[in-house]
């Protein structure tokens, strides 16, 4: 088999419709190939069922509102639209990827006169953490774009315009020879990586960056929630790089890389603690868990129709 994402057997959910992978295609003059206007999910399988695929499909909803369009699809289609794909590619673990976007009518600046597209892509993915990283943790370097303000862009939507610098961070963190890069918001506080939240060790208490115009991730909550649930406390704030001195652990976490121990920050070496072990314990329970299907920590998003763009 092909390794390419375009050329693979399966099936891909695609405007309604099943379609073989390799059918799966959106023209060239697609708004949202040149103006970015797609919005997405990242979901994992896991014993066969997507880890809360509720929330993923009313955050997509949610995102899509963000940037002033509707899907034309309600999040429990989109459920039931995911739960056939992946039956359809007979995957008991694996990676979903749902994207809307706005097609190829007219192209210009405005979508108005494009109709919007929904598809749903699974594959085979394990994703389990090497034991190098497992046990030492990933290497990250801050980095030099932040995140937007909310005056700048919708930053709670999940838009592949808004992953732009992402992309570049993530290209100069790797040819740096580190694994990630973590980025500010722009008021120079702690935000995210580029592609997972972030949770510091200080003292006996959990820290996270509240969130500012940067992604409410499903694991994050998820987290906060297995934290509580063992006594701890969770302190959701501003957090400034210089904080990064006072941490005794760190590690990312989000849908793709479940939880990741941070190993070290531009040199400085953290160990992969106590509590960092045990909440990677604790996830890698709860998503096998029956009912996980559910909104579980993230059931805000089912009520996110009043969450507009100004
Ligand atoms: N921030 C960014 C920029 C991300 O891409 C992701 C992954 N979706 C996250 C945070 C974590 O979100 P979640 O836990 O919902 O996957």
């Amino acid at each position: 088999m092909s390794l390419t994402m375009d050329d693979r057997d399966g099936f891909i959910w695609f405007d309604g419709e099943i379609l073989p992978w390799r059918e799966a295609r959106a023209h060239v003059l697609t708004h949202a190939l040149h103006y970015g206007s797609a919005v997405f999910e990242g979901e994992r399988i896991y014993d066969g069922r997507v880890f809360r695929l509720a929330a993923h499909s009313a955050r997509l909803i949610n995102s899509a509102r963000l940037l002033d369009y509707e899907l034309p699809w309600t999040q429990p289609q989109i459920d039931e639209a995911t739960r056939a794909v992946v039956k359809a590619n007979t995957l008991s673990s694996g990676y979903v990827r749902p994207i809307a976007w706005r097609g190829s009518e007219v192209l210009g600046v405005s979508a108005i006169g494009t109709t919007v597209h929904l598809a749903i892509a699974p594959w085979a993915q394990e994703g389990r953490l090497s034991v190098q990283v497992r046990d030492g943790g990933i290497n990250v370097t801050l980095a030099r774009y932040r995140r937007p303000s909310p005056e700048v862009a919708p930053g709670g939507a999940k838009a592949a315009g808004l992953y732009l610098v992402c992309g570049i961070e993530k290209d100069r963190a790797l040819k740096a020879g580190f694994d990630d890069a973590l980025m500010l918001d722009w008021q120079g506080r702690l935000a995210e990586s580029t592609g997972a939240n972030i949770f510091l060790t200080i003292g006996d208490r959990l820290v996270t960056p509240k969130i500012e115009n940067f992604l409410d991730g499903i694991t994050r909550r998820a987290v906060i929630g297995m934290a509580q649930k063992r006594g701890w406390s969770v302190d959701e704030r501003a957090v400034m790089p210089e904080e990064l001195a006072d941490a005794s652990e760190v590690f990312l976490c989000g849908t793709a890389a479940e939880i990741v121990p941070v190993g070290a920050i531009d040199g400085r070496p953290y160990q992969i603690g106590p509590m960092t072990r045990s909440l990677m314990a604790d996830y890698a329970a709860l998503v096998r868990q029956p009912d996980s299907e559910g909104f579980g920590e993230s059931a805000h998003f089912a009520a996110g129709s009043e969450r507009r763009a100004a």
